[in-house]
């Protein structure tokens, strides 16, 4: 089992119980297949998660890269397909 921690909440989950944000050269991508590599972020399938994550920034922190407006709708349309 991979165990990833959550950018909102902090906690340790399994790998497959959160979204995955990977910096592909410079741009945020979510969920990425297999062949995406880079720094990665982690994010609970939750809105206040996500919320949390956006209001500090965590995602352009740890990603290293700036975060644009829509990838909070993209994160919110994985939990509505999840
Ligand atoms: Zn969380």
């Amino acid at each position: 089992m991979t165990e990833r921690r959550c950018a909102g909440c902090w906690q340790i989950k399994d790998r497959k119980d959160l979204i995955k944000i990977t910096n592909a050269a410079g741009t945020p991508v979510v969920n990425p297949n297999s062949t995406t590599f880079g720094r990665s972020v982690y994010l609970c399938y939750n809105k206040s998660c996500i919320d949390a994550a956006f209001k500090k920034n965590k995602i352009e922190k740890f990603l290293k890269t700036s975060v644009p407006s829509e990838l909070k709708g993209q994160l919110l349309d994985e939990l509505r397909n999840s």
